[in-house]
């Protein structure tokens, strides 16, 4: 294999028609500027019509002192042409710096993350060669936000958000997506039965907006089970959307089973911008030696191309990559039995171009299409959808840090009853990690320094509280010395309870 020359790679001088669409481009760090050449010039042979404007990110935006690997000016390329495709960069270890990734898609609101998990048996191996899955994964909320807090000595926790017009989008996307993609079920994956209010959200909205789909078929998974689904049977499935954390691991999981962790190409949309990545890194330790797999960023490729209604010129790329897989021309990550000649970075992307216009004799050929989307489908709208429930201020859940001795509820709950013995809200429950411990709790529970106590109304539990008498209460905590670390307000919406009970309550 000969070293990586970027001239050498350059793209074929780019020409830049008239109309050419204008696209960022990141070429990245380490395998990442040689698998960009590779993947433009095959852009540009196969006649795309794109023009190309080049930002700096990744270790060089970090040495320049920007924390989150991006220029100021950078942001501008890509909100004006409103699509990136961005090679892998090196995120710098320890503290201070950000991960340009959740920066890019919070800051532009790329809500979804759209990634096609393949198997390409017998020419790459695959334990599961039947596997084309499509993991749509919600990119913006959950534990994502990245709110979290220390509370005592020996607590910290981490707020899940997950909101209804958030749900509804990404679910729509991928029924969206299933339908212009020629796929006929969506699966959902949550963990409702133990996080009802949250994942209980995104499942009942997933109901929701199926029944707006009657020509998709609609099916729900515990992640758990569905997880080991995933990994086991794969060819059960066809797409997937999931919130974040879960996405963030199945989408690798799938990747991995689908053998081609290296050829996953995937797709970040929002409503006005889109950054398209291949799933790997920026492989520092084959940096420069041409011999990087450049199939993941020309698939994201693919998919950008689709994004940007080039239907044709998508089917045409991907259907000459996958004749150049079946041809066994390989790089050496993917060489196996059906190899017949191993090739570096480059030759491959020459591979791929003598191959334009032709399709695979095996495998299944690409037919993309331009979307005919429903007309706006990603625009939030629960306000549509939902009545503004009547919201009323029921109770509050007092958590404390509280250490004393022994770590006797019983103790803590006569020190409660003693500080609010005159107030208007009494306390109905004690609980440690969720688990109640007062009343009639169990000594084999273990209890940490961090207590719920849950407040409602002393003469009508269930009946309306005011702000005034939940701060006369805090007052009142804090007046006999205890140390209060957070609230939270207990509200009925509809006269629905809007917080789940204590386990064993
Ligand atoms: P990696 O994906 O870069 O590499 C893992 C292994 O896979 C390495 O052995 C590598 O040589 C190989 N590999 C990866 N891509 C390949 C390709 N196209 N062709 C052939 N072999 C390939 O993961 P890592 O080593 O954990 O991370 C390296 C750097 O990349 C880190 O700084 C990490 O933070 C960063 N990273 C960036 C992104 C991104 O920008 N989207 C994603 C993941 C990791």
């Amino acid at each position: 294999m000969t070293a990586f020359s970027p001239a050498a790679a350059a793209p074929i001088a780019n020409p830049a028609p008239a109309k050419a669409t204008r696209v960022t481009i990141a070429h990245g760090d380490g395998i990442g500027p040689e698998i960009m050449a590779a993947t433009l010039r095959v852009l540009d042979t196969a006649g795309v019509e794109l023009a190309y404007d080049p930002i700096e990110i990744g270790a060089k935006a970090y040495a320049a002192g920007h924390s989150a690997g991006i220029a100021p000016d950078a942001w501008d390329a890509i909100r004006r042409n409103k699509v990136v495709l961005k090679a892998p960069i090196t995120t710098p270890q320890g503290g201070g710096y950000k991960s340009l990734n959740v920066t890019t898609r919070k800051t532009l609101g790329l809500f979804a993350n759209v990634r096609p998990c393949v198997a390409y048996q017998p020419f790459v191996a695959s334990k599961h060669p039947g596997m084309d899955v499509v993991i749509v994964r919600e990119n913006e909320e959950d534990t994502y936000g990245g709110i979290e807090h220390r509370q005592t000595a020996e607590v910290t926790q981490c707020l899940k958000l997950i909101t209804r017009p958030g749900c509804e989008r990404i679910v729509r996307h991928a029924f969206e997506y299933a339908r212009a993609h020629g796929r006929s079920k969506v699966t959902c994956f949550t963990k409702d039965n133990i996080m009802k209010a949250t994942d209980g959200l995104f499942h009942r909205v997933f109901d929701e907006v199926a029944e707006q789909y009657a020509d998709i078929e609609a099916d729900h998974m515990i992640i758990d089970i569905g997880a080991a689904m995933l990994a086991d049977q794969p060819e059960r499935f066809d797409v997937i959307v999931t919130p974040n954390l879960y996405g963030d691991i199945i989408s690798d999981i799938a990747a991995q089973v689908a053998g081609s962790v290296g050829l996953a190409g995937s797709a970040n949309i929002g409503p006005t911008c889109a950054m398209f990545e291949a799933i790997h890194g920026s492989a520092p330790d084959i940096a420069g030696q041409d011999i990087a797999n450049p199939s993941g960023l020309l698939l994201s490729a693919v998919q950008m191309l689709v994004h940007l209604g080039r239907a044709d010129a998508a089917t045409r790329i991907h259907n000459a990559w996958l004749r150049t897989i079946e041809d066994g021309v390989h790089t050496r990550d993917i060489t196996g039995e059906s190899t017949r000649q191993a090739v570096g970075t480059q030759a491959f992307a020459d591979a791929v171009i003598e191959r334009l216009g032709q399709s695979p004799l095996h495998l299944t050929p690409a037919a993309y299409q331009n979307a005919t989307t429903t007309p706006d489908h990603d625009a939030p709208r629960a306000a549509n959808l939902v009545k503004k429930p009547t919201k009323t201020l029921v109770g509050v859940d007092v958590f404390l840090d509280w250490d004393q001795p022994g770590r006797d509820p019983d103790a803590l709950a006569k020190a409660l009853h003693r500080a609010s013995a005159d107030e208007a809200l009494e306390l109905r429950l004690i609980t440690n990690r969720g688990v109640k411990v007062w009343p009639q709790g169990f000594p084999e529970t273990f209890c940490t320094d961090h207590w719920r106590c849950r407040f409602v109304c002393r003469t009508l539990p269930g009946s309306t509280v005011t702000f005034g008498q939940v701060l006369a209460l805090m007052g009142r905590l804090y007046a006999a010395g205890l140390d209060v670390v957070k609230t939270e307000h207990l509200y009925h919406f509809d006269g629905q309870p809007g917080y789940s009970l204590g386990q064993g309550e």
